[in-house]
């Protein structure tokens, strides 16, 4: 899962990047509303954490922009501003969330799975897929009620395609919502990860779709 965080206050930033690597999202982060606007034109993020007071371009109006054109990304807002109007503007602007400074990881954490589960058409907290369940707020995935250890990347991995269930998801997708910037993929990790996840989770887990991609088994 790829976000985008957009805020530009150094510290809470930095902290909040690194909170959300801990739970092995990829993030990028940018400052400024410029910055997000052309991020979000080119780069197909599962969410944004946005900032709304923000130099260049604030929150409110890159939040616009957005949905104007069509997109449905998840977008939770941060607001220093204990104010019921700025919410309000946020969620009429088509916000799904919204946070008020200070907050806590675990609280943003929550939020955030329970916003791309909304984005997988689930309502339920755990996703499955025949004897596979994977647990977003423990990050545990288990086989046949027994738990499987998978490295940071195989298990964005595996999110990544049982969030996307009933889709086939192309070799850049998954690429692209495994790596933030300054993390570049080497060549054929995907293939690699997808191997490791077949010898853990069984052959028939993951499909590969003839110059396509990849699918969970018995969804095509
Ligand atoms: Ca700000």
């Amino acid at each position: 899962m790829r976000l985008l965080l957009v805020e530009d206050d150094a510290l809470l930033g930095d902290g909040v990047r690194a909170g959300l690597k801990l739970a092995d999202y990829a993030v990028d982060w940018v400052r400024d509303g410029d910055s997000a606007r052309r991020a979000l034109l080119d780069h197909a993020y599962d969410a944004c954490v946005l900032d709304l007071g923000l130099p260049r371009r604030d929150g409110l109006a890159v939040l616009k922009e957005l949905r104007s054109r069509g997109s449905r990304i998840p977008v939770l807002i941060l607001t220093a501003r204990d104010t019921s109007d700025d919410k309000v503007a946020g969620l009429d602007a088509g916000a799904d969330d919204y946070l008020t400074k200070p907050f806590d990881l675990p609280e943003l954490h929550a939020r955030m799975r329970a916003l791309l589960r909304r984005t997988g058409g689930t309502a339920s907290p755990l996703l499955c897929h025949e004897t596979v369940t994977l647990d977003p707020a423990s990050q545990r995935v288990t086989l046949n009620g027994q738990q499987v250890a998978l490295s940071a990347r195989e298990y964005a991995l595996l999110y990544d395609l049982m969030s996307h269930k009933t889709h086939i998801r192309t070799r850049s997708q998954l690429e692209e919502s495994l790596y933030a910037w300054g993390e570049e993929a080497e060549s054929n990790t995907v293939e690699v990860y997808i191997h490791h996840l077949r010898k853990k989770l069984g052959a028939d887990f993951i499909h590969t779709v003839r110059g396509m991609g990849y699918q969970l088994g018995g969804t095509g």
